[in-house]
């Protein structure tokens, strides 16, 4: 196959890196068996020992997006039950390489072939665990990304990424991959230049290569021509940063004096530790999914996460969403399987179906609510008796608080705008307290394209005509009614697409607080007129 001068990819994070191709893998040293199966057995044993703990020193550096990936990791290697088919393998005759390989594949596959993407996720997190073992018994330690290198693999796992140095630079280029999985997230986190499904690349290790993650290009061996066009476009790109870091403290305003908020979506409380109150304009969305990581959390937990962010915000809004679970958020104990979850029970039609896991998450909001200014955002909704039965049952705990002598404040409640339906004829929400366009969705429902789909990337765009006249329909709708709108979906922070927002009537958006700056200074630089 011929050297390919360039490979157009999607982009999983923006940014952009230029050095030595290092070609993920391909320097794996061989294993060589002992012929003793206790000696096999005794070298798998200290292998995944070893890997535990060099999972743990990871872990022990880790931030909270990431410590729940490896935390499962080092649950797994602790687990007996995972290396007993390969020491049995060794028992008949294997090596411990060939024992482990076999034993983890079987697992591996089951995983893989589930139709959901928590299972799916859970099945690249056993393969990084099969790969850190098999290194280790190879005698080989990490296959370490070396600092500043763009690094090329069908896929990466969260632990290589964790174990690779960024400081000086660098970038990932996925042959496969995925913008919506665990390794993209801490990418973008971290502000690493990120290509995914770059389909095949023909090139070889050191190879010079530009990584353009704004244009979606990875050139290798870029001629001069290519080189200086990269300069100009990574500079540019800097400015543009600096450009915007400057705009974080100022409020955001277009090129012709109009005024437009800014808020940040949260998941953890922990995420407002980053954040200078001042510099956004309260909490657009806090999604509460992360409390249900591992099951059903009880009133008086959410009650603490709700007022500590309340706290934070002071007199700024606070708007928190009832628990999104289901589709691409499998919660143990509360979703249910599904051939096709993403049309199926999830966020509110879910809460509806089990009203008691439902009522605890109301009675921990109404009684944070005496902490600051909460509003309350209902996901998922399609028809006005969603909302009407949702409100029943906030004003039936309200009742059941204020008779038990408990403090508590009755809320504002709005709507999220993400389904289709709603954005259509949205004249049956006209009592509402606010709309708050979910974009990722909307747009993966209108464009029949899955938001976690690479193969379908190009298709998930909020820019399509489509989309665009859905969300200036709902806008329109919201002004004559004096309901208050705003859109906290990615494209509230994508530069590319604040533009085409701003022009379908929002002035309100809300956005991931990495991106709050770079959306400020593009509404800086738009003009409505
Ligand atoms: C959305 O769908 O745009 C949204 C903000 O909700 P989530 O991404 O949590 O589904
Ligand atoms: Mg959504």
């Amino acid at each position: 196959m011929p050297t390919l001068p360039s490979a157009q990819g999607v982009v999983a994070s923006i940014g952009y890196a230029a050095g030595p191709l290092h070609l993920l893998g391909r320097q794996q040293a061989a294993y060589a068996p002992s012929g003793d199966p206790l000696t096999e057995a005794a070298r798998l044993q200290a292998a995944i020992g070893k890997a535990r703990d060099q999972v743990a020193v990871l872990m022990g550096t880790a931030e909270a997006d990431s410590a729940a990936i490896l935390e499962f990791q080092v649950a797994m290697l602790e687990d007996e039950s995972l290396s007993e088919p390969a020491i049995a393998s060794i028992g008949a005759g294997a090596d411990a390489a060939a024992a482990w390989f076999a034993a983890l594949d079987e697992q591996i596959a089951g995983y893989d072939a589930a139709d959901d993407d928590y299972f799916r996720a859970r099945g690249a997190d056993l393969r990084d665990i099969r790969d850190r073992v098999l290194r280790s018994l190879a005698g080989g330690g990490d296959d370490a990304i070396p600092s500043g290198s763009i690094v090329c693999a069908p896929d990466l796992t969260p632990t290589q990424f964790l174990s690779a140095d960024w400081s000086a630079g660098g970038g990932i280029a996925l042959l496969q991959g995925s913008a919506a999985s665990h390794v993209a997230m801490l990418a973008r986190a971290r502000g690493v230049p990120m290509l995914v499904g770059l389909g095949a690349l023909d090139a070889a290790n050191d190879d010079f290569v530009q990584l353009d993650a704004e244009a979606g290009q990875l050139t290798v061996l870029p001629d001069t021509e290519a080189r200086h066009e990269f300069l100009r476009a990574s500079t540019a790109h800097l400015q543009a940063i600096n450009f915007a870091r400057a705009h974080l403290h100022q409020p955001a305003v277009t090129s012709d004096g109009a005024p437009v908020a800014v808020s940040v979506n949260i998941a953890a409380p922990s995420d407002v530790d980053q954040i200078d109150v001042s510099t956004c304009d309260g909490v657009g969305l806090m999604r509460t999914e992360f409390l249900y990581g591992d099951g059903l959390p009880d009133e008086e937990t959410q009650v603490a996460a709700y007022s500590r962010v309340l706290a934070w915000a002071g007199d700024k809004p606070v708007i928190i969403r009832t628990v999104d679970a289901g589709g691409d958020k499998p919660v143990p104990g509360f979703t249910v399987a599904e051939t096709n979850p993403f049309l199926g029970l999830r966020g509110i039609r879910l809460c509806l179906a089990y009203p008691e896991i439902f009522r605890v998450q109301i009675r921990a909001l109404l009684r944070a609510a005496v902490h600051g200014n909460l509003r309350v955002m209902l996901p998922m909704v399609s028809l006005a008796s969603e909302f009407a039965a949702a409100t029943a049952l906030f004003e039936d705990e309200a009742q059941k608080l204020h008779a038990a002598g408990i403090a508590y404040k009755l809320p504002p409640l709005g709507i999220m705008v993400e389904v289709p339906a709603v954005a259509i004829a949205p004249q049956a929400f006209s009592d509402v307290a606010f709309f708050s366009i979910g974009s990722n969705d909307l747009t993966q429902y209108v464009m029949a394209a899955a938001r976690d789909n690479g193969a379908v990337a190009a298709l998930h765009d909020v820019r399509h005509p489509a989309v665009l006249i859905l969300i200036g329909n709902v806008v329109r709708f919201a002004q004559q009614h004096g309901i208050p709108i705003s859109l906290c979906g990615d494209a509230g922070g994508d530069p590319h697409a604040i533009p085409d927002l701003l022009a379908a009537g929002l002035r309100s958006l809300s956005v991931a607080p990495a991106q709050l700056a770079m959306a400020k200074a593009t509404i800086a630089r738009t003009s409505l007129t």
